[in-house]
């Protein structure tokens, strides 16, 4: 049976609000329906929460290593539902679910070692009787929001670190995608009651939970416009947030992998369309240089044909639907306009055989105006625009001309390319011939609009940690620089 409860305070209870529908993005179908929280429900997620930063903010890391290692074996105890029920929800194909059920399981287990590893630091005093310390503290209350297209990972990101780090949460899965997260609730049985608390709705539930005093932290991954909202309002109370947003990540290929442009352009296929092209980082403009376009535009187009688009739980599909209908006419609106524009369609396009369901045949543009938002404004579908470029600089400038940066791919083995993207590229991943390759311990975020602060690593952890310099003098003794004034030698006052 689909989980369609709520959890708050330990308990799995059903929302008392109205009910919300979950589409099959391949079908059409209902899968279930969840009933949302009511306006009690979520303030008892919210005291909960609150009232369990006392027990966990205080368990010994130590302790809380072991609690998030057993979530990952939960986890991966229920993998095979889990990854299903994403599929079934979400449209994701299954081998890309199982994949993301075992990056989240990861995530747990690097969190619980980060930390037990990590409270601060000491630092050299102003005197020798004196100690200084860093001390790295729980926020309190973290509100999790988080979109459809990895629910389970990206509340990973999220979930794992602010845990790690002593604070209890309210987490809130996409509208489209809540059923795989109200499954983890077993995952969370021995954690103190109200240390995870999960609740399901759209942007209203959602901006309940920002707005409200009792949360400390906000960490939402989503839109740039909704994360602009949550930040102004966040802004209104100086709670803390992280924020991952949109990206139109650039893909560079140079001319020096003339002899290995094949794999250039399977490799910029899977990072224009895996997912369905839904991914933050998917590849989303190609910038190729001049003696090497033709041979790039073509091999693409060879491998475009080749894909598999179809049920996403049928093993021998490479891709499955767009995860709503509402996705697919923002996808299908943006390549029209290109095409009105000007630019050729060279492989796919809508429409893809299917009667039911939100596909859409994988597209290879060409000869779209650098003006149209294809190349300016995120698609978040399978569509991929090729463009010529002269040089490097050309490249470089293009890939740093939109308002995000998020992430950037690279084919090039040359020294001086690698060195000069490395440091001109505005974004906040560059890779080189290896896409979208993810690192639990490597810090994941945007530059520009595409967001504030990272997840992942070292300032993952840190990004759910409050920061208390505590400078402790051994001696009481007066100091030479406080009142009177009036003595022979001017003395330094303490800032
Ligand atoms: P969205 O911004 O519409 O919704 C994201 C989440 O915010 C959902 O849970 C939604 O219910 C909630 N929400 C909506 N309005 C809200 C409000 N006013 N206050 C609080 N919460 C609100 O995004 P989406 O369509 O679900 O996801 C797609 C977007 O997510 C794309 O722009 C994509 O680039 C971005 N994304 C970014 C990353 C990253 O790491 N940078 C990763 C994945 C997706």
């Amino acid at each position: 049976m689909t989980e369609t409860r709520l959890l708050i305070r330990g308990e799995q209870v059903a929302g008392d609000g109205e009910p919300l529908e979950v589409e099959n993005p391949a079908t059409e179908e209902t899968v279930a329906s969840v009933g949302l929280p009511s306006g009690e429900q979520v303030d008892a997620a919210l005291a909960a929460a609150r009232e369990a930063t006392r027990i966990w903010g205080r368990t010994p890391a130590i302790e809380r290593a072991e609690a998030l290692h057993e979530v990952a074996a939960q986890l991966r105890a229920r993998a095979d539902e889990l990854t299903e029920l994403m599929t079934r929800e979400g449209g994701k194909p299954l081998v890309e679910n199982r994949d993301e059920v075992s990056w989240t399981a990861a995530a747990f287990d690097y969190y619980a070692e980060m930390g037990r590893n990590f409270a601060g630091r000491v630092i050299p005093s102003i005197e020798a009787t004196q100690l200084s310390l860093v001390l790295k503290e729980p926020m309190g209350v973290v509100a999790c929001i988080v979109p459809w297209n990895y629910p389970l990972l990206l509340l990973a990101w999220k979930l794992a670190p602010a845990l790690a780090a002593g604070n209890a949460v309210v987490a809130k899965p996409s509208e489209l995608t809540p059923l795989s997260t109200l499954a983890l609730a077993p995952c969370f049985e021995h954690l103190p009651p109200g240390a995870v608390n999960i609740v399901a709705g759209a942007g209203e539930v959602g901006e309940a939970l920002v707005k409200d005093e009792r949360v400390d932290c906000i960490a939402f991954t989503g839109s740039v416009v909704v994360g602009k909202a949550i930040a102004r309002r966040a802004a209104d109370r100086v709670a803390r947030i992280n924020l991952e947003l949109g990206g139109k990540d650039p893909f560079i290929v140079c001319a020096d992998v003339a002899e290995r442009i094949d794999v250039a352009a399977k490799g910029g296929a899977w990072a224009a369309f895996l997912n369905a092209g839904q991914v933050c980082t998917s590849a989303e403009r190609f910038y190729v240089m001049e003696p090497v376009y033709d041979d790039f535009v073509s091999a693409f187009v060879d491998y475009t044909e080749s894909l598999v688009v179809g049920d996403p739980l049928d093993p021998g599909t490479d891709i499955g639907p767009l995860a709503s209908a509402l996705q697919r006419e923002k996808v299908s609106a943006q390549l029209e306009a290109a095409v009105a524009a000007g630019a050729q369609v060279v492989a796919g396009g809508n429409g893809s055989g299917h009667e039911r369901g939100y596909f859409f045949a994988p597209a290879v543009v060409t000869g779209a105006p650098a003006e149209t938002d294809l190349l300016r404004e995120e698609t978040f579908g399978p569509v991929a625009p090729i463009v010529p470029v002269k040089s490097l600089d050309e490249a470089i400038e293009l890939a740093n001309g939109t308002r995000f940066g998020l992430g950037c791919n690279v084919y090039t083995k040359d020294l001086d390319s690698i060195f000069r993207c490395m440091r001109e590229i505005k974004a906040g991943t560059v890779w080189f011939n290896d896409p979208l390759t993810d690192n639990d311990a490597g810090p994941f975020g945007g530059m520009k609009q595409s967001g504030v602060g990272r997840e992942l690593g070292q300032e993952g952890l840190e990004a759910f940690q409050e920061t208390k310099h505590v400078h402790i003098e051994t001696e009481i003794a007066p100091k030479e620089w406080w009142y009177p004034y009036g003595g022979d030698e001017p003395q330094a006052r303490g800032a």
